[in-house]
């Protein structure tokens, strides 16, 4: 059964650790991030961003989906199903839906209406049982289209939002989402200690976790990081596992063009990389 990311995020802030938050595409991803969440022992949170919700032929598909393989699968372990980056509508709609958890990134608007639309939110979801992530100071990078600089947050933004009742809080700390570039300044850890030092015991969030430094995710966490969302770096494990089957010519080899074969690279290869996240952000027998 799905559980609200409440709870789990709440115990890794008290034992110094992260919960992965893994993004899904189609049914590989989720079965691969499902089986190595139970192989390892560690609570997950499964992230579907608007596009992608779209892509899979709609949110009651994905709850559906991931509803059968939690069964089917005998998964143990704590698992949430986030919306990723939400709109304001496609939060009811989520909600609706069967999600566990959602976020509510209402960055874009002026800090008042965020307020506003992030209070009227904290009661529908506290009624319902589902956890409710805010966004403070928009995250950099590309996301379904959406253009940001990198940036960090105001934290008495941070304090204001955080204290409406949400159960944690992304904030920009420097962190950009896919790639980062080669002149990228690194985390502002001085940004997240402020944040942190006003937040108190809220769970912060890290989004664009592909590509950050071990060192510093690990001095993230110190700071009171307790969730990191990534993406893109499965979906470039994937790529790469692929290519690498097609141009040794193996799809062209007996069956080779099943697509049970023909994706089982990939698929491995999003196990090996969300089994190695896990690793470093302490999640690994924390279920
Ligand atoms: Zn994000």
């Amino acid at each position: 059964m799905l559980v609200s990311a409440a709870e789990m995020l709440k115990k890794a802030k008290a034992g110094h650790y992260a919960v992965g938050q893994f993004n899904i595409n189609n049914l590989e991803w989720t079965k691969a991030v499902l089986l190595t969440a139970q192989e390892n022992n560690s609570p997950v949170i499964l992230g579907v961003s608007e596009g992608a919700g779209k892509y899979m032929a709609g949110y009651k598909t994905v709850v559906g989906m991931v509803n059968g393989m939690l069964e089917e699968l005998n998964i143990t372990v704590p698992v949430a199903l986030h919306l990723d980056h939400g709109s304001y509508d496609a939060c009811y709609k989520c909600i609706e839906a069967g999600f566990s958890s959602i976020m509510f990134d209402g960055s874009h608007y002026p800090i008042e209406e965020n307020i506003e639309k992030t209070k009227e939110l904290v009661k529908v979801c506290a009624d319902k049982g589902i956890s409710l992530e805010a966004e403070v100071g928009s995250i950099g990078g590309e996301e379904d289209g959406v253009i940001g600089m990198g940036e960090c947050a105001d934290p008495k933004e941070c304090k204001a939002i955080a204290d409406l009742g949400i159960d944690f809080l992304a904030a920009g700390i420097g962190n950009i989402h896919g790639k980062y570039p080669e002149n990228w300044a690194g985390l502002s850890f001085e940004t997240l200690d402020a944040i942190q030092q006003l937040t108190g015991e809220m769970p912060l969030v890290l989004h664009g976790g592909t590509g950050i430094p071990t060192d510093m995710i690990k001095k993230a966490i110190d700071l009171g990081v307790s969730k990191i969302n990534v993406n893109t770096e499965c979906q470039l494990s994937f790529a790469a596992a692929t290519r690498k089957y097609v141009e040794e010519g193996k799809d062209q080899q007996g069956k080779g063009y099943d697509p049970r074969k023909l994706l089982a690279p990939g698929f491995e290869a999003i196990k090996e990389t969300v089994k190695e996240k896990m690793e470093i952000f302490g999640s690994v027998g924390k279920a």
